[in-house]
């Protein structure tokens, strides 16, 4: 295999090495099952809970009211859930947007189907929600809003703590999935008034298929899993002990290196951009322009009169991973929902590339797609026979 270059991570991340040797060194020693009450289990446990203290660290929360999950999908969805089961028993709705992430998007239409009422708010082409909007949606029944906090798509930011401020103005529980924003911006339910978060460890460099979830002490729980007593009664299944303690080392060195890391991230995301705009014509930009409001290492671009699909297979060809919209819709050729509530044109939208920068980029790797993107997209120009 010749030069490879990872600009995906918003997919997902490859571990940190403090990740694989911690959780490579627990591995054969600490198998217990950390319900076990001898030592075996104990050491488990004591595992499960370090954990649980750094992310609460990293949350700005109380260990007690983090529970964990196998991702974002399966918090996002308890957390529906808990509504739902609110809304059956004394009515009411829920609020969310018209971008959130597929475990959210599906879960609506899924609720909408058992007869809950949903209404999502529209966003703006800069990819953020239409503040004015979310504030014609809002009534006294509300029970849930749910807003994300960084859209994996555009890197878009959302004003999280000024909608929760408004949900709780009208006596509403706050969501937000804050999946993507996790180790690139400070993120604190203390701060941000939240009633729930949602979060995932593949996201910020710890294993995959194991996750997160805030609930704020007080706030309604229901458990999606029913069966044993794990997590006081609120996620049944034998612990994912490795996985946790491999979360719980990511989350400590992702509240570390996040003033560092952003800064990294949005200076080779710029010099992307840049490079971009002033080698290839007929390009646009989607999503978030300014630093506060972006995702540092998110950038999502529409090359006009080409196929996103054909971009990618190119610059796999050339060793670099990149994404058509998001990563998760891959496998059907539908353009992206995202960038489609944004407003933007459908042959763009068709056209759209997402590089996603992470921990393990370098500037080198930037200057290198800046090369090797350009002659790239004037040959499939070429070959389109649009152009
Ligand atoms: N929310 C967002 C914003 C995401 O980007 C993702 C991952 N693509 C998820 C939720 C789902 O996370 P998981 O893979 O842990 O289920």
């Amino acid at each position: 295999m010749g030069r490879m270059i990872y600009l995906d991570n918003n997919a997902t991340t490859q571990m940190a090495p403090e990740v694989i040797k911690a959780i490579s060194e627990a591995e054969p020693v600490v198998y217990g099952n950390a319900s076990s009450m001898h030592t075996f289990g104990r050491e488990a446990q004591r595992l499960v809970e370090e954990a649980r203290g750094n992310v609460a660290e990293l949350l700005d929360c109380q260990p007690s009211e983090i529970t964990f999950t196998s991702g974002a999908s399966e918090t996002n969805n308890t957390v529906f859930m808990i509504a739902k089961s609110i809304i059956d028993r004394k009515g009411g709705r829920i609020v969310t947007t018209t971008i959130e992430h597929p475990s959210i998007i599906e879960t609506v239409k899924y609720l909408r189907k058992q007869g809950i009422h949903v209404d999502q708010a529209p966003v703006s082409a800069d990819g953020r929600v239409r503040m004015d909007e979310l504030e014609k949606l809002m009534g006294p029944d509300v029970v849930l809003v749910s807003v994300m906090t960084g859209n994996n798509e555009t890197g878009a930011i959302q004003p999280i703590k000024e909608i929760s401020a408004l949900a709780h103005r009208f006596g509403a529980m706050m969501h937000t999935d804050a999946t993507q924003a996790i180790g690139k911006m400070q993120v604190s339910c203390k701060d941000w008034d939240l009633d729930y978060l949602s979060c995932s460890g593949h996201k910020f460099y710890g294993p995959k298929g194991v996750g997160v979830m805030y609930a704020r002490k007080g706030r309604p729980f229901e458990p999606l899993v029913h069966g044993g007593e794990q997590e006081h009664g609120r996620r049944a299944g034998t612990y994912n002990t490795i996985a946790i303690y491999g979360l719980g080392v990511a989350a400590k060195l992702a509240k570390e290196n996040i003033a560092e890391e952003s800064h990294r991230l949005w200076a080779m995301r710029e010099r992307l951009r840049e490079g971009i705009l002033a080698n290839v014509p007929n390009v646009v930009v989607n999503g978030c322009k300014e630093r506060e409001n972006c995702l540092p290492g998110t950038l999502d671009v529409s090359f006009e009169n080409v196929e996103g699909e054909s971009i990618l297979l190119m610059l796999d060809m050339a060793g670099i991973a990149v994404s058509t919209g998001s990563a998760c819709a891959t496998g059907s050729l539908e353009p992206s929902y995202v960038l489609l509530a944004g407003g933007l044109d459908i042959e763009l939208a068709h056209g759209s590339i997402r590089f996603s920068l992470g921990r393990f980029n370098t500037m080198e790797d930037v200057d290198y797609v800046i090369e090797v993107l350009p002659p790239i997209i004037r040959r499939l120009r070429q070959l389109s026979t649009r152009g």
